[in-house]
């Protein structure tokens, strides 16, 4: 009896894994690799850093990379005294702003450049109060400390980075912190 159990559960195991071993095959593309420059971003360089670092380890359709020298990034990051926003110009490309004003409110520096970033990766505000949203910004409470982008959120840019299709369909906008 325990024999036959054991039988079923390793079956079972072995159907998952050739379930996963089918529908991983033909998706394995290499990640679009985005530049960005945050030379310009004064203090917060490190921090950006940090936003693009966030994401590297959640999705794998897209990489955010620093520009190498000699070549054109397609997302360049600046500091000023304003809002936190981002002016995309389609799908991964574009610049956004660390601003003052909200850091100096106290919203979390790190939360900041991961959701600015989420916008040039194609996701829009969406400000539902929680902190567990990443893209909640600045409806989420002054004291939220999550940096990370929630499931949906992943899920959402590895499904904007799949096909050029898909990249195509998502217009240039901008974006501000307080909205
Ligand atoms: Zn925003």
């Amino acid at each position: 009896m325990l024999r036959k159990r054991l039988f079923a559960a390793l079956a079972a195991v072995a159907m998952l894994v050739g379930l996963q071993v089918t529908t991983a095959g033909p998706a394995a593309a290499a990640p679009r690799i985005l530049y960005y420059d945050a030379s310009q971003a004064q203090e917060f360089v490190s921090v950006v850093n940090q936003g693009a670092q966030i994401w590297n380890s959640r999705v794998t359709n897209v990489q955010l990379q620093p520009v190498p020298a000699g070549r054109t990034p397609n997302i360049r990051v600046y500091a000023d005294n304003g809002w936190p926003r981002t002016y995309s110009t389609s799908l991964g490309n574009g610049r956004w702003y660390m601003g003052r004003e909200a850091v100096n409110q106290g919203y979390y520096t790190p939360r900041i450049a991961a959701h600015e970033f989420g916008h040039i990766l194609g996701l829009p505000d969406r400000r539902t109060g929680l902190c567990t949203d990443l893209m909640s910004g600045s409806s989420a409470p002054v004291s939220c400390r999550n940096p990370n982008p929630n499931t949906t959120e992943a899920n959402t840019v590895n499904n904007n980075f799949r096909s050029a299709a898909v990249a195509a369909s998502i217009p240039a906008r901008e974006f501000v912190w307080v909205g």
